[in-house]
């Protein structure tokens, strides 16, 4: 979706709400998927020149669970803070984060999907105590118990057996 920030784009002071569902595919890449459009509440503000893009981002996604590798759904929020520029006010004194702005869109796909990148969390799991794969047949330990287990008694047990 595109933004054209022209009502504020000029005028120092100036302000507009933005307020959009926003709809996002994941790439074929992504652990991954959305299951709403992504909701975005914030504003643009013009401060001296510099436009900033600053709100927070909501949506319902399906993710892949690091230890089962199911998709589950988890509920993410983010926030979003991005300054703009028209290039030719840019100067050498302004600071890199500063995107220069050609005309007087911007697309806040690109703005919400990298958000979320940035914001999915370093571990998901499906619950806390997910019990995850089993390391020799595969199968999904939440939903079953496999046998292998049984062949990987402790050998010490032998010993005691035979004791006995
Ligand atoms: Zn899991
Ligand atoms: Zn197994």
């Amino acid at each position: 979706m595109e933004i054209n920030l022209l009502p504020v784009l000029n005028y120092d002071g100036r302000k507009m709400v933005i307020s959009e569902d926003v709809e996002i595919s994941a790439s074929p890449n992504d652990n991954f998927k959305f299951n709403t459009p992504v909701h975005f509440e914030g504003y643009a503000l013009n401060i001296g020149g510099t436009i900033e893009l600053k709100g927070s981002a909501t949506a319902s996604i399906s993710i892949m669970c690091d230890r089962c590798i199911e998709f589950y759904d988890e509920n993410i929020s983010y926030d979003i803070f991005e300054r703009y520029k028209k290039e030719d006010n840019i100067s050498d004194t302004d600071s890199d984060d500063i995107t220069p702005l050609e005309g007087s869109v911007i697309d806040l796909d690109d703005i919400l999907y990298m958000g979320l990148i940035l914001n999915l969390p370093s571990k998901s799991l499906c619950s806390d105590d997910c019990k995850g794969l089993c390391p020799v047949c595969g199968a999904n330990l939440n939903h079953s118990d496999c046998n292998c287990s049984d062949d990987n008694t402790d050998p010490r047990f032998d010993i005691l057996d035979k004791l006995l």
